[in-house]
Parts: structure tokens; sequence; C-alpha cells
């Protein structure tokens, strides 16, 4: 089984190409196409899904180009045959608020977390469709939930959400399942800067209703069902990995609601 990942040198997307290792969805052992811009990150990961027993080969790749789906499908049908899964990880976070953001950060952020899986699914849709395969995206709580000061980083996953409904209603009929996964809080190099503060990442736990920041390991659990045999007839989803924090909005740590009373 060949799967693609995106922003597989780090955090949820290495997490996801170690499940699959792991755990190969058929057969006895997963193909993967690891795919970064980080060639350092990329080679260290080689030897740890060789030694669990899976083939992997490395694209580097800047998905914001927009000839990177090509690419990408290219370097994955040289070294494996067909496509099973293409996991769309790979994103990119500014924390700039929307009076001063920019209209290059803006359009950076629409194009590796919104359009790069556009050209990705674009380049992969003839082989999924030959295999009756699956398209994974990873999204954010965020898409749903406006969060001072990512307000173009919401947008970009909102825009995703809706690109991944789209597709499946157009690709469905070709046999290919699209989804999201949204990872709420979670611990990897992009929120470093937060959680590897052991006070501020408890302080971002009790807001949480499971009482912990996410693992990539989460997210990467959720990844391999979406992309799998068990999720054969699930299509058009954005499956929450947050821990219940979405659900727990009235809880956050600033409202109001806690003080409300009758008279
Ligand atoms: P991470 O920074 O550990 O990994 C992101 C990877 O994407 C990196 O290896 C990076 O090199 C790669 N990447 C970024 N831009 C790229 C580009 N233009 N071309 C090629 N590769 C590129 O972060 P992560 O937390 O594992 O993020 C994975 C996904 O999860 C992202 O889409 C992110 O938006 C999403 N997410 C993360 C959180 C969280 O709390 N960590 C929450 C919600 C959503």
């Amino acid at each position: 089984m060949s799967v693609i990942v995106t922003g597989a040198a780090s955090g949820i997307g290495r997490a996801t190409a170690i499940e699959f290792a792991k755990r190969p969805l058929a057969g006895d052992q997963a193909k993967l196409m690891l795919v970064d811009r980080d060639e350092a990150g990329l080679a260290s990961l080689i030897a740890e899904l060789n030694a669990l027993g899976a083939a992997a080969a490395t694209c580097v790749a800047d998905l914001m180009d927009p000839t990177a789906g090509e690419t990408v499908v290219a370097a994955t049908l040289a070294a494996f045959d067909g496509i099973d899964a293409l996991i769309s990880n790979a994103g990119a976070i500014h924390m700039v608020p929307l009076a001063e953001i920019s209209t290059g950060q803006f359009d950076m952020l629409m194009n590796i977390n919104a359009r790069a899986t556009l050209v990705l699914g674009q380049a992969a849709r003839p082989y999924l469709a030959k295999s009756r395969g699956a398209i994974v995206a990873t999204a954010s709580t965020a898409a749903e939930n406006p969060i001072i000061p990512l307000g173009a980083y919401s947008a970009s996953k909102a825009a995703l959400v809706m690109l991944m409904r789209q597709m499946a209603a157009e690709w469905g009929p070709e046999g290919i399942r699209c989804n999201c996964v949204s990872p709420g809080p979670t611990h990897t190099a992009m929120t470093a800067a937060s959680y590897d503060d052991p006070e501020a990442r408890a302080a971002r736990a009790a807001e949480i209703p499971l009482g912990r920041v996410g693992a990539p390991e989460d997210l990467a659990r959720a990844i391999r069902f979406l992309a799998g045999p068990d999720a054969s007839h699930i299509s058009g989803v954005n499956l929450l990995v947050d821990g219940g924090i979405s659900a727990n909005i009235a809880t956050s740590k600033s409202s109001a609601a806690n003080k409300i009373e009758n008279k």
C-alpha cells in the first residue's frame, strides 16, 4: 500500500509515517513517500521507518509551488506502484492580527494550507481513482472557531475543510474518499514555543476536557483510520481530534460565562 505523507519531517506528519510503518493498511509492508521542504528532517526518518519494516522514499519540495503536485506524484510513481492514499498534512501558521497581516502573509497561508492540497489532489486523482483510495488533509479546530490572532490561518483552514467536502462530492463517484482531521492544541515543533514550557502546557491542558495537550500520535491514529478500509463509507467529514476543546468554548479561560447566575 503506497501512501504519500506531506510535512513528514516533523510533528504530526512524522508520527503519521511511523504509524503507517507500524501498522500497514494492507499487506505486510507500508510504502511511504515522505514529502517536506526540510531535507535533513526527512533523511532522519528513513532509518526508523526501514527498521519498522517499511519501504520509504523522499521528495524534497516546497508545496507552495503550483507544480509541486506533479513533482510529488512523479516521485511516488517512480518509487512505488500506484498511490493508495494521500495525506496532505504540511501547514504553516502566522500569529498576526487581521489588522496587521500583509497580503503576502495571507497568500502564503492560503497557498500552503489550502491550495497545496488542491494541486496534490489533482495530480494524484487518476491514481487514487484506480486504487479507490483516499485523501486525508490536516485542517485545524481553528477552521470552525475564530482564534485571536490566527485570523488568516483560521480562514485558510476553513477553506481547506470546504475544499475537502467539495472534493468528496466531485471525486466520490470515482471511488476517492476525501476527509479532514482537525487537531486541537497539539505538542509539535509548530507549538513548541508554547508547550515546551510545562506551566503553559498545564494551563492549556486545563481548558481541554480530556485534560491534556494532544500528541502527534493522537492525530496519526485518526489519519490512518480515515485513510484505511475501516473508513470505507466515510467521506466529506472533518474529524476533530482535540480532546473535546471545541465542545468546551464556554469554559475557556477568559469566559464571562463562568460568572453568570440567576437573580
Ligand atoms: P510541524 O511544524 O511540526 O510540521 C509541519 C511540517 O510541514 C514541517 O516539517 C515543515 O517543514 C512542513 N512544511 C511547512 N511548509 C511547507 C512547505 N511550503 N512545503 C513543504 N513542507 C512544508 O507542525 P505540526 O503541528 O505537525 O503541523 C502539521 C499540520 O497540523 C499543519 O497543517 C498544522 O497547521 C496542523 N495543525 C497543528 C496544530 C498543533 O497544535 N500543532 C493544531 C492544528 C492544526
